[in-house]
């Protein structure tokens, strides 16, 4: 919302509260956004331009077998250079480079599916592709630095850390981050920490460049390491060997804790979900974080992104959620609608639209279900 000497005022977006903090720096790492972000501090900019990138998730076994665990990497007629390969059960295929003003107003287009499309048909012409094979799709906006470059994939993708100094009406230096990729997102936040510890006149007393850091602490580096874990979690538990392996795959070394959590409270695969229990959704929801439906499903478990969500997937979901969390019924049958509008809308999941006045139900988890296979 500003900032006026040290002190920054915030709207939590959640509850529309109006906070107010003091700091002696802001680092601004609001992507795409940078230059609203930045604008409302009363920083320079503009300093980024988005393009947005769609990527398809496929299930189509016979492209997901002659991948065979391999990644192709190639440039499509257009030049544009795209890349397919399996994602877990599925086949991720990806990405459009267009030019966007609003970060906010950007959706997956059927061109943009119909052009994936096509690149696989001519990467791959003895395989048939169709949109039926498309079970999920997503979209981002990159972050990239301003450019006067004739094609998006001629703007440099290399990121950088900029600095607004204090200015007639702010004490406080904003530190901003443009561009970042997933890959390089730790040394990113190293060269901003120096940064901001030059701008505070301090200097750096820890290094965090070789800590393992969430479920990648402790993690069993060779297979025989893992096979020892995934048996030291299903004695701890007594849980399958199967659903131990999927946990740590999930969760990393974070899943030996969670293997007991689940077994004590009952680690029942949902009926139409059954990858997940509800003892699972119910540590996410409770652990996480999780503030909406889609936080749950489309953020922190593999189930939208997998084309796994039906409609009788996601009422029983939300019923676990609203458990959770203690919603009401109208907040549950809110949310369920809310989140299969975007499934729907932003995401092609084939769900049945739900009329404004209609009420969708939703389902507590079943408890019939036999537990995953007991070691
Ligand atoms: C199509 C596509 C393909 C990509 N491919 C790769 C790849 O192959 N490999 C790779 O390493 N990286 C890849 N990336 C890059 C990566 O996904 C990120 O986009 C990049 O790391 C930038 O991350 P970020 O955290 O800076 O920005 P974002 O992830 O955009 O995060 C910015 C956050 O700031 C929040 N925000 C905005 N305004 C405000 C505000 N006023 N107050 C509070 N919060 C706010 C936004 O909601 C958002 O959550 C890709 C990105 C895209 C879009």
């Amino acid at each position: 919302m500003g900032c006026a000497g040290n002190i920054l005022t915030l709207r939590d977006e959640l509850t529309g509260a109006l906070v107010r903090v003091t700091a002696d720096t802001v680092v601004n790492a609001t992507g795409a956004w940078l230059d609203r972000s930045a604008a409302v501090l009363g920083g320079v900019g503009p300093r980024v331009m988005g393009t947005k990138g769609s990527h398809l998730v496929l299930d189509h076994p016979a492209l997901r077998d002659a991948l065979d665990g391999r990644m192709a990497y190639f440039e499509a007629v257009d030049g544009r250079v795209c890349i397919v390969y399996p994602f877990l059960d599925r086949v991720l295929v990806g990405s459009t480079d267009i030019p966007v003003e609003d970060p906010d107003q950007i959706v997956t287009e059927p061109a943009e599916v119909d052009y994936l499309i096509d690149v696989l048909r001519e990467v791959f012409p003895n395989m048939a592709f169709g949109r039926n094979d498309v079970v999920y799709t997503y979209v981002g906006v990159r972050p990239l630095a301003r450019s006067d470059a004739d094609k998006p994939g001629q703007i440099s993708r290399d990121h950088s850390v900029v600095v607004d100094p204090p200015n007639a009406t702010r004490d406080i230096p904003i530190v901003g981050l443009v561009g970042g990729k997933w890959t390089t997102f730790r040394s990113l936040s190293e060269e901003a920490t120096n940064e901001v510890l030059q701008q505070l006149g301090r200097s750096r007393t820890a290094s965090t460049e070789l800590l393992p850091i969430g479920g990648g602490a402790d993690l069993p580096a060779d297979a025989a390491a893992i096979e020892r874990f995934v048996e030291k979690m299903t004695t701890a538990s007594g849980m399958g060997h199967a659903r131990a392996q999927s946990l740590l795959h999930r969760y990393g070394s974070k899943a030996l804790p969670l293997a007991q959590r689940l077994a004590a409270s009952g680690d029942v695969p949902l009926q139409h979900a059954p990858d997940y229990s509800a003892a699972e959704l119910s540590y996410l929801c409770l652990e996480t974080g999780v503030v909406h439906l889609d936080d749950l499903v489309i953020r922190r478990t593999l189930l939208a992104i997998r084309g796994l969500v039906t409609d009788a997937a996601l009422a029983e979901i939300a019923g676990v959620a609203a458990e959770a969390l203690g919603w009401d019924t109208a907040r549950a049958h809110n949310e369920l609608r809310t989140c299969a509008t975007a499934l729907r809308e932003r995401h092609n999941v084939r769900l049945q639209a739900v009329a404004p006045d209609a009420e969708p139900s939703f389902e507590a988890s079943s408890m019939a279900s036999p537990a995953f296979g007991q070691s």
